[in-house]
């Protein structure tokens, strides 16, 4: 049976993975958040002591690690570091730079880059990302580029700390927001772009509301589905 696959890449903050979360609900396909499993690969790395950035000590921990993509009785992606459940643990605001640095390395991506393609063989899925649409699934039957101004993302991630009962700084967002892109578009491998067939959305004027309509119309358009038809 041949699945769907619906990729979404851009850059933090742009929305990703609420939209996602509500697009695959709404069309009952699988949401499969990537950034969380590079997320566990960086808090691996800090629980350990290895530095995220050095590729050697990095690639060496890497084959020691057992890291499983789960889904909860809620149907809500979980994430588990040896046997632990880290969910939680990999959204501490600390652990967005590990995953980054540690995102940027060859070996990280070899790494995980089957296990997000064997999901995406056996599921229909929405899979949000950086390299979605131009490495790990190329052949995905919609694309989409998710973005928002720089300030509207530190924003919304300024907000979401709170929420949480983090402590935040708006400035500091901000400043991490802009490196993070910078990391993100200028590494070598894989680095985030928009792939050549990808519809380009801005939702920076846009609340939620009207950026998951947005998506939904571009996705029900493209997979030629109506309203509450979809069937395989
Ligand atoms: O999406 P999220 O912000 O949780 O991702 C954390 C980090 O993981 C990103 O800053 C990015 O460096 C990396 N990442 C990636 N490729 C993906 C998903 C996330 O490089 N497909």
């Amino acid at each position: 049976m041949e699945y769907r696959s619906i990729a979404i890449d851009g850059p933090s903050g742009a929305g990703k993975s609420t939209l996602a979360k509500r697009l695959a609900q709404e069309l009952g396909f699988l949401y499969v958040d990537t950034g969380a499993i590079y997320r566990t690969v960086g808090l691996a790395a800090r629980r350990r002591g290895v530095d995220p950035a050095d590729e050697k000590s990095v690639a060496a921990m890497l084959p020691g690690l057992s890291i499983i993509m789960g889904y909860g009785e809620d149907g809500l992606q979980r994430m588990f570091l040896d046997g632990e459940d880290v969910t939680s643990a990999i959204r501490e605001n600390e652990i967005s730079a590990c995953a980054s640095k540690a995102a940027a390395l060859p070996a990280v991506r070899d790494f995980l880059l089957e296990m997000q393609r064997k999901t995406a063989r056996e599921h229909d899925v929405i899979m949000d990302g950086r390299d979605i649409g131009t490495v790990v699934l190329p052949q995905a039957d919609v694309k989409l580029f998710l973005t928002a101004s720089p300030e509207a993302r530190a924003e919304r991630r300024y907000k979401e700390l709170l929420e949480r009962g983090q402590r935040a700084d708006f400035d500091q967002v901000l400043r991490e927001v802009v490196e993070r892109d910078r990391r993100d578009t200028q590494r070598e491998t894989a680095p985030l772009r928009r792939a050549e067939d990808a519809v380009l959305a801005d939702t920076t004027g846009l609340d939620l509301e009207g950026s998951f309509q947005l998506l939904l119309g571009i996705i029900r358009e493209r997979l030629n589905i109506r309203e509450g038809t979809y069937e395989k």
